[in-house]
């Protein structure tokens, strides 16, 4: 089982993330690597955004899922 279909119809515009455990973003800009150890607590995210880094740009998905 893996529903990941907790949509809260509170902001409309938040975009959810699929981020999990052990997840790596990278920096287009600058190429600073992260890796995500643990993944909080979603209902506290009520507007999830995608990591920024030390540069300000957004980081992406290293592995971006398909
Ligand atoms: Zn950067």
């Amino acid at each position: 089982m893996d529903h990941s279909t907790q949509d809260m119809n509170s902001g409309g515009a938040t975009e959810h993330i699929d981020m999990r455990d052990g997840d790596d973003f990278v920096c287009p800009n600058c190429a600073c690597e992260i890796m995500l150890k643990h993944h909080g607590d979603r209902s506290k995210m009520a507007g999830m955004q995608m990591f920024v880094c030390c540069c300000g740009t957004p980081m992406e998905f290293e592995h971006p899922r398909v």
